[in-house]
């Protein structure tokens, strides 16, 4: 995957009116902060930012497209200014990232055939809920609706009112990497945060789980994305 996303808490003043949902930063296909500086002027790189002003998000969010084109969300009372503050910040991050998607650009693809897509597809919608339902039922939580995506950023989120959206990529991942995954949104039904509370639950129910996301963070997605 070459697109990033960085998330970044509300300045003081703008409310998060948290959770009806969790997002999941730390299991986006690829969360991990930039590996060390690089010097490039935040105005050179911040010239073509796109600033989209998005009423229901919660935080400030820079993402970098795979086609390199860097995108600012402005959230709910936030401002350009503080937008711009924030991409500033980030420069180091994004600089990165832009080098990282130039480089994916021009690495050559490896292309599924459609019909081996449709396929894993189609087993990710008849495995997964059933996977999930299981463990549902294994750690006693309620879930309402499941809901298998092509979501390009996640491998999971989770409502308040219990409707579960799974990525189908998370079929192409061993058995104990996607356990992980689905027991980390079965536990949002405890906790919608990512609380050291929530993060107890999530011990308990996976033993593993720091291996699963170091998986996680070293592959990031098999097929890449249709
Ligand atoms: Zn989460």
């Amino acid at each position: 995957m070459t697109q990033q996303r960085f998330v970044f808490e509300p300045s003081p003043g703008i409310q998060d009116p948290s959770a009806g949902r969790s997002d999941c930063p730390e299991i986006l296909p690829d969360p991990r902060p930039p590996s060390g500086p690089v010097k490039t002027p935040a105005s050179s790189l911040l010239k073509s930012a796109v600033f989209v002003r998005n009423p229901r998000a919660r935080r400030y969010v820079v993402r970098v497209r795979a086609d390199g084109v860097v995108r600012v969300t402005i959230p709910n009372r936030g401002s350009k200014r503080q937008a711009i503050l924030f991409a500033e910040q980030q420069r180091d991050w994004i600089a990165t990232e832009l080098a990282r998607a130039e480089r994916e650009r021009a690495r050559p693809r490896e292309v599924l055939a459609p019909e081996v897509l449709e396929a894993l597809r189609l087993q990710a919608k008849r495995d997964l809920p059933a996977r999930l339902l299981e463990l549902a039922a294994e750690f006693s939580v309620m879930v309402s609706r499941v809901t298998i995506r092509n979501q390009r950023w996640r491998w999971g989120s989770c409502s308040r009112a219990g409707h579960i959206s799974l990525n189908w990529r998370l079929i192409t991942m061993p058995d104990w990497v996607r356990d992980y995954v689905l027991i980390h949104e079965l536990m949002h039904l405890r906790r919608m945060d990512h609380s050291p509370v929530f993060w107890k639950h999530v011990a308990a129910a996976c033993p593993n789980y720091e291996e699963a996301r170091a998986w996680l963070r070293k592959f990031k997605t098999v097929p890449p994305p249709a």
